[in-house]
């Protein structure tokens, strides 16, 4: 199995697959829906379910199910087998044209934020043939949309098409004004990377916080975090190496282009970064990744953690979304390029997205906010809650040069001509990466840095795609029919700078003095979840994506709703995991170590032997139990409390200001118990043995 091109797609109805496979015409018709999104003919279905059948058959499955990717951020999936009865005892493998292009699940069991109440409960899946079907555990997966049987988006991958068109149809506006007329197409691409962390399968076994919350809520400090710096792109251990290499393979039978891995920062964290490849698929392709993670990780009796936040005190994990965009021919046009009529298209480009992050730092912000990511956005890992973008020094010196119309001359270029220099002639940058930036513009794509590890990047970017998409349309509008192009695109740039060059911050994004000088340019700081999500309905957000047919305001309304609810549904199993963990295990340990300790402070009493130490020791336990007890006591009645509150914003509100709030002076006071317990009486591993399980 070392053959990797041999094995690369082996489970995929891919291209190559496809034209082996397929008779000519309908190879030809299937291309044409998959690369211009035509509706595919009843009659080619049927040859392609067929075709499809017969390889996924030869390949070992007995299943098929249409995969899709619902409001809860996780893949869904139902499974029906080929058999149909032959009439005679037996049965034949069938699979249908329309079992290929439509199913109907009951969507009455997944969120649909009120869609359900106002349209119908049935719900139905689509074919999505811009994404290969694939073979995983004996089952052909088809990938599938997921909507109501109205229309309305149910799912994360409808509106993130939607979304992909929209950018098409305006960055095409751009390009035909510079006189490009072989572009067909223009997508944008998208390179995921995932951070995770693995721990040993027996100890996240012995933690129900983990096994519920997929984090730790109680645990104190270890003596060695990831202050050494030690652990990045350190040694890979040979159990987590093991795991890496099978990950690794699994990935690339399904087409998924696995190419780096290393050790991150804290101790026990990893990450996998993919080759990039087209938004939609390599949406797919993150989620295929995550839920292989996690199953692989148990094989190797481990358990793959991909909450943002784990353990605190060391660093949580993110999900770097790298986005660009490209035309079908593979050019990327956020290449800077290296003539100056290039630099104009690229320079448009480029400040239209200025422009885009600038007007929309709240949706932005939205599509990485949840209860998850709250615990890193604004720590010392991750960027704050405030969007800002990095361009570097050279760009940001040329883009001041166009505003100002001075000259521009770059370092190795110091005699250019004058008279370039209002579209100057530049190379790539070569300024340092600046790692800390939300938003960051590294050579030829731009890195949004905000996502959390567990989120589905469908989110971010079916906004990052509408919002660029508006910005080309309002560029385009106002630059069709000018007389002097040139000299318009310059005045265009100049003034978009001018007006939204404060989202512009090259410096450090994690200190204090930012948020200060954020403040003072206006940019938004929406700290956490529920500050966030109300912006959703703000009616320029609505305007936005009904105008680009990519969201209803049905469906934007219902989207928010389930964000809310998601919320407020985490903190609430959260406290109730927390309450339950101290309530059953801390507390009588607690209890059954004060007993031992009394016991010996009468038995050296009755002998006569001084006791100092006992002493000092019950008198600080039960004074930190007796306040353990009280906390738990209030955080028992914030949840209580809680229950009365129906309305979602209220509800969310709530649980950030009351039971989250108590949750952690809870944990403030566990965790110092369970610093001053012998190890063998704690009830939970400690971090210690968590961030160090694998071995
Ligand atoms: P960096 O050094 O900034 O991390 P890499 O070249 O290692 O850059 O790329 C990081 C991720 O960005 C990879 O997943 C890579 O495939 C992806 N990437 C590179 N080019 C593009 C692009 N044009 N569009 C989208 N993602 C890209
Ligand atoms: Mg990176």
């Amino acid at each position: 199995m070392n053959n990797i091109p041999e094995i690369f797609g082996s489970m995929v109805f891919n291209d190559n697959v496809m034209r082996a496979r397929l008779p000519k015409d309908t190879y030809k018709a299937l291309k044409k829906t998959i690369e211009s999104g035509r509706h595919l003919e009843k009659d080619v279905a049927m040859v392609v379910a067929s075709a499809m059948k017969d390889w996924a058959i030869e390949k070992g499955a007995t299943h098929f199910t249409h995969w899709f990717q619902p409001m809860t951020g996780i893949t869904a999936e139902k499974h029906d087998s080929f058999i149909a009865p032959d009439g005679h005892g037996s049965v034949i493998m069938e699979f249908s044209g329309k079992e290929l292009v439509k199913g109907e699940p009951d969507a009455s069991s997944f969120p649909s934020g009120g869609l359900r109440a106002t349209f119908e409960a049935r719900g139905y899946t689509a074919w999505d043939p811009t994404s290969y079907a694939f073979i995983k555990d004996d089952t052909l997966c088809i990938p599938t949309a997921f909507c109501a049987y109205s229309g309305e988006a149910l799912d994360k991958k409808t509106p993130l098409l939607r979304s992909m068109e929209a950018l098409d149809r305006q960055a095409m506006r751009i390009l035909r004004l510079f006189g490009n007329e072989d572009v067909k197409r223009v997508i944008t691409t998208v390179g995921p990377e995932q951070e995770y962390f693995l721990v040993d399968k027996a100890a996240f076994l012995s933690r129900p916080d983990l096994i519920f919350c997929g984090r730790t809520l109680i645990g104190a400090r270890p003596p060695k975090g990831q202050e050494m710096e030690d652990h990045y792109f350190g040694a890979i251990k040979p159990r987590v190496s093991a795991y890496m290499k099978e990950l690794d393979r699994e990935l690339w039978k399904l087409g998924v282009l696995a190419k780096t891995k290393h050790n991150e920062v804290a101790p026990a964290q990893h990450e996998l970064a993919p080759i990039y490849s087209e938004t939609n698929v390599a949406t797919d392709h993150n989620q295929l990744t995550m839920e292989l993670m996690k199953r692989i990780a148990d094989k190797h009796d481990m358990a793959c953690l991909l909450h943002e936040k784990p353990f605190a005190g060391v660093n949580g994990s993110g999900k770097h979304n790298n986005w660009s965009i490209s035309t079908d021919m593979g050019k990327n046009l956020l290449e800077p390029g290296g003539t100056p009529e290039k630099n104009a298209q690229f320079l448009l480009f480029l400040t239209a997205v200025i422009k885009a992050v600038d007007e929309y730092q709240d949706l932005l912000r939205i599509t990485v906010a949840s209860a998850g990511n709250d615990h890193r956005l604004g720590a010392n890992e991750a960027p704050p809650a405030i969007v800002s973008m990095f361009l570097g020094d050279e760009l940001s010196a040329v883009l001041e040069s166009i505003e100002k119309g001075t000259a521009y001359s770059s370092a190795e270029h110091k005699n250019m001509e004058t008279g370039a220099q209002v579209l100057p002639h530049f190379q790539k940058d070569t300024t340092d990466r600046n790692r800390t930036s939300p938003f960051a513009f590294t050579g030829n794509k731009f890195e949004f840095r905000m996502p959390g590890s567990a989120v589905s990047v469908s989110g971010p970017n079916i906004v990052l795609n509408t919002i660029a998409a508006e910005m080309f349309m309002q560029f385009a509008d106002e630059l069709e029919n000018s007389s002097d192009l040139q000299g318009d695109i310059i005045k265009l740039i100049r003034r978009t700078l001018t007006e939204h060059k404060r989202i512009i911050f090259n410096g450090n994004n994690y200190s204090d003095e930012w948020v200060e000088e954020a403040g003072r340019r206006g940019l938004l700081n929406l700290k956490s979840t529920p500050d966030a999500l109300p912006r959703m309905l703000d009616e320029k957000n609505i305007a936005l994506f009904e105008r680009h047919h990519v969201l209803s305001r049905a469906e934007i309304e219902s989207r928010y709703e389930i964000y809310l609810e998601n919320y407020s549904k985490t903190i609430h199993i959260e406290a109730l995991t927390m309450t339950d963990m101290i309530r059953k295990a801390v507390l009588p340990a607690i209890l059954s170590y004060e007993t031992e300790l009394s016991g010996l402070v009468k038995t050296k009493k009755e002998i006569g032997i001084e006791s100092s130490l006992e002493e000092k020791l019950l008198v600080r336990m039960s004074a930190l139990s007796g306040c353990l007890y009280n906390k738990l006591t209030a955080l028992e009645e914030a949840v209580i409390d809680g229950r009365d509150k129906t309305e979602a914003l209220e509800c969310a509100r709530y649980n950030h200001d009351s039971v989250f709030a108590s949750m952690l002076e809870l944990r403030t006071v566990c965790d110092e118990l369970e610093s001053m317990m012998p190890e063998e009486k704690w009830p939970y591993p400690a971090y210690a043995k968590l961030l160090y399980s694998v071995v």
